[in-house]
């Protein structure tokens, strides 16, 4: 998981000055790096923009002829989230366990994990957290974790991407998302 700092209009002048910026439609996407304690640091240049921060987080995995594993991600409420980016799989013949949606997620983000082989399964919370001026963490905590045959009825609200993560890793060659918001 990656923090990013969203900012809005030309920026010519960042853009000389530092490393891992990516432009987009409306702007331009800075992805922060993270020092040996999981700090990351926001540039000093970035302040006077009014930086949005967002967690970069992705869904990955899909099924193998006796294994697998899926990552999906969910909101706090287990609902689906709007992706930042889908890779379309006509792009690339083959990539089965790569990202196959990205999302850019505001404060907080739940991520579902499955291992088809053990049939465990792990929900885990990831935050954002300011610790100092211009400093960060992405606190993680553990929302569940056990067998999926375990796993509590009192957690419904996350049975759907469960659900989703169970039914991607068995998806062979998986080359899609399989939880992400349906636009209407
Ligand atoms: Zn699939």
């Amino acid at each position: 998981m990656e923090l990013t700092v969203k900012l809005f209009g030309e920026h010519e002048e960042i853009l000389r000055t530092i490393t891992n910026v990516a432009l987009v439609k409306c702007g331009a996407i800075v992805t922060l790096t993270k020092d040996i304690h999981g700090v990351f640091e926001m540039p000093e240049i970035l302040k006077k923009f009014s930086p949005r921060l967002f967690l970069r987080c992705e869904e990955r995995g899909g099924g193998r002829t006796a294994s697998g594993k899926a990552q999906i991600i969910c909101g706090l409420s287990g609902k689906p989230l709007n992706p930042f980016h889908v890779f379309s799989n006509s792009r690339r013949e083959f990539f089965a366990e790569k990202a196959h949606a990205i999302f850019s997620v505001p404060e907080s983000v739940a991520m579902i994990s499955f291992y088809r082989g053990s049939k465990n399964l792990n929900i885990r919370n990831f935050s954002l957290r300011m610790v100092h001026t211009r400093r960060y963490v992405i606190h993680e905590s553990k929302i569940w974790s056990g067998k999926i045959e375990d796993f509590p009825v009192e957690l419904g609200k996350y049975s759907n991407a469960v659900a989703a993560a169970v039914a991607k890793a068995s998806c062979y060659h998986c080359r899609e998302p399989h939880y992400i918001a349906v636009k209407e």
